[in-house]
């Protein structure tokens, strides 16, 4: 049997129809940027996500962008964020100038070691940027009596996380921002690259509306002052005609092109209502590995304030290259997210990157051991059970 590690096509064929009818309709309305589609796509975000605002851009790199800019974390501003996560998360950080500061893990969920916080934050600290890793959501209770005692920001990046829950409510909705990727392989998948921001603070969601946009128009002015900057009176109080529209072409800030397209908000829009369906399809698989894999591999550990969306089914196990190269070999995919912690890739160095190359030894143990299982909500049981049938033939 052929498991490979990720099928989109089972899914699009299922709803292809459907799709199509709402492509055709972007074509005839000709609106491709923005639009109505997009409005109903973030509208339908932010409640599914559960906070009164969500503002669409161009990935999930962009979302973490955009908050991080939105909170007012300024070049040399230091950041603290996890060491093992998609290299997205750190890049960003750097992209505004700031500082990632890395934090050790936990051996059991592989999210941010929430214990080790409290002792790296200096006078310089903005923000604190948990990721869900693999979909299970971290210790945000945790995270956020820290960020309140120290006056810090909470950035989420959910980008593997769209649907989790911690505690009853929806990774998202738990911190100041939530940042999204609709990147095609995650588990609200578009065709083409997409992100989203949530948020709760109409500052936050004016901020980032302008940011997406060139920092321009009435979302500018307004950004512009919320950030701290004054608006001239002349231009708030001149009267807007069709000749002559002050927030027209007057950009207030320094922002960027990252609108999303209503191709990706109508795709979503229709993917979105599965989505609930396909997670809890990923929930009954990632069951059956937890429950019949061999002991002789490590499944992950969730607190039971938890309820993951599993993007991923991570395993640990000393001979992470071996077992890959032997479920190959057996025509199952498998993934080995992530090969090298943040904190030890080339692209950070000691003058972007306060703790390059310290040592945190539970990052670079796991990221030597972890093997990514396939999951997704097409397998059939069958194909859950050869790769369980494979995995624990190896270590026979
Ligand atoms: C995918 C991902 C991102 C980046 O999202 P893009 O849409 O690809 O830019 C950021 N963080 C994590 C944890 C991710 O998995």
């Amino acid at each position: 049997m052929k498991v490979p590690f990720l099928n989109l096509k089972i899914q699009y064929e299922k709803i292809m129809k459907e799709i199509n009818a709402e492509i055709e309709d972007v074509f005839k309305n000709t609106a491709f940027i923005g639009g109505e589609k997009v409005k109903v796509f973030e509208e339908n975000i932010a409640e599914y996500v559960g906070t009164k605002y969500a503002v669409g851009c161009n990935s999930g790199t962009d979302a973490l962008v955009l908050a991080l800019r939105a909170c007012g974390v300024l070049p040399g501003d230091e950041v603290i964020t996890t060491a093992f996560s998609f290299f997205a998360t750190a890049e960003a950080i750097a992209a505004v100038g700031a500082i990632p500061v890395f934090i050790d893990i936990n051996e059991s969920d592989y999210n941010i070691d929430v214990s080790k916080i409290s002792e790296a934050i200096t006078d310089k600290t903005k923000a604190i940027l948990p990721v869900h890793i693999f979909g299970a959501p971290c210790d945000m209770d945790a995270i956020m009596s820290i960020a309140k005692k120290h006056g810090l920001r909470v950035i989420e990046d959910d980008a593997q996380a769209i649907g989790s829950m911690y505690k009853g409510r929806k990774a998202g909705s738990l911190g100041d921002v939530g940042c999204f990727s609709f990147y095609p392989t995650k588990n609200l998948g578009g065709a083409g690259d997409g992100g989203m921001v949530t948020t709760n603070d109409e500052e936050l969601a004016t901020i980032m509306r302008a940011l997406r946009e060139h920092g321009s128009g009435l979302n500018g002015a307004k950004a512009l002052e919320y950030l701290g900057g004054a608006v001239e009176d002349t231009i708030v109080n001149e009267k807007v005609t069709d000749l002559y529209n002050p927030y027209k072409y007057y950009n207030y800030l320094i922002g960027y092109n990252s609108r999303l397209d209503a191709i990706q908000a109508s795709v979503l829009n229709i993917k979105l209502k599965y989505l609930d369906g396909y997670n809890e399809r990923r929930r009954q698989i990632a069951k059956m590995y937890i429950d019949n894999l061999t002991k002789k591999v490590v499944t992950p550990v969730y607190s039971e304030n938890v309820v993951s969306c599993f993007h991923q089914f991570v395993i640990a196990t000393d001979c992470k290259y071996e077992l890959c190269d032997y479920l190959n070999k057996n025509e199952v995919g498998c993934g080995t997210f992530y090969p090298v912690p943040l904190h030890e890739q080339k692209a950070f160095n000691s003058d972007n990157c306060k703790n390059y190359n310290i040592d945190l030894p539970v990052s670079q143990m796991m990221s030597e051991k972890t093997v990514c299982l396939p999951i997704f909500p097409e397998m059939s049981d069958d194909m859950v059970e050869y790769v369980i049938e494979c995995v624990n033939k190896y270590f026979e």
